[in-house]
């Protein structure tokens, strides 16, 4: 049996079909343009696929409570085109089979716990940190998703003493996504993350927030494995920074078999799958149904 698997982003979607094994046999991404020529291309891929499902990982916010009337729409998107673009209706009028939804992020916990760094525990955080920043949770197998989904980018954080900058957020300011992700990274130091150097204050400031939001999802969701994926987390040397700032906020509170104080390297990692977990995470939302 082979199944579809969506990523759609901001930028691109990548479309691919795999195995119940979590076997990629076919991929290819396009550009996100206008729906109806997105859906067209979409359909274009698939159509003599065989495929008996498709699991949709979408950026948001979206809908995903089945007993509203707008389940399956993105909805307050930025991109005005997509605002309350009704996009599982759109794929199962062309395609003729069942879509299964989910967020991106959600998508990508997903992936990484069926085939990635979190298959060997029942609970797992994946944070994308990038052009934006944004959680998915997974516990048992099960998908937090609550009264619409986490949206974990948004929490408010303290500004650390020394920095004074205004906040990216247009809704919060000095939200978590407002302090540390790449956009407000670059408005911060005036110049683009990818050319700051390993020593610049800049990633020092970066680690503190990331270990700042984890430690505050450390003490309520209890994850046994946080992942961190996206752009800025292509910087490999902020993990040991990251590190250290969550064994110091936490401050030796939390015990369990010595995860925080020695084996801290192998609870906050990169994803096992590279840049797959996404696209493997929507394969898996196929595979479960
Ligand atoms: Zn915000």
């Amino acid at each position: 049996m082979r199944f579809g698997a969506i990523e759609a982003g901001g930028t691109k979607f990548v479309l691919a079909v795999g195995t119940k094994d979590g076997e990629i046999l076919e991929k290819t991404s396009i550009p996100t343009e206008h729906p109806d020529t997105t859906i067209e291309k979409i359909y274009e891929f698939f159509k003599n696929k065989n495929i008996s499902s498709i699991g949709l990982g979408c950026f948001g916010p979206i809908d995903l409570d089945k007993d509203s009337k707008t389940y399956g729409y993105i909805t307050m998107t930025t991109k005005e085109e997509w605002k309350f673009f009704d996009i599982v209706s759109a794929l199962k009028e062309k395609l003729s089979v069942p879509i299964f939804l989910d967020t991106d992020v959600n998508a990508a916990v997903l992936g990484e716990a069926q085939f990635g760094s979190a298959k060997d525990v029942k609970s797992a955080l994946y944070l994308t940190i990038g052009t934006g920043i944004g959680g998915g949770y997974v516990v048992d197998g099960n998908l937090l998703h609550g009264m619409m989904h986490p949206e974990m980018g948004h929490i408010y954080l303290q500004r650390r003493f020394d920095d004074d900058f205004e906040g990216h957020c247009s809704y919060h300011k000095t939200c978590f996504e407002g302090l540390a992700s790449g956009p407000a990274i670059e408005s911060r130091w005036k110049q683009s993350s990818k050319d700051l150097p390993k020593g610049h204050p800049a990633w020092d400031l970066e680690a503190y927030y990331i270990g700042l939001a984890l430690s505050k999802y450390i003490l309520i969701l209890s994850p046994e494995k946080i992942i961190l994926g996206g752009g800025v987390m292509s910087q490999k040397h902020l993990f040991p920074m990251i590190h250290k700032y969550v064994q110091e906020i936490l401050a030796g509170y939390i015990h369990s078999d010595h995860i925080i104080s020695e084996e801290i390297e192998d609870f906050i990692v990169s994803p096992g799958l590279g840049d797959e977990s996404g696209i493997k995470g929507a394969l898996a939302l196929a595979i479960l149904g």
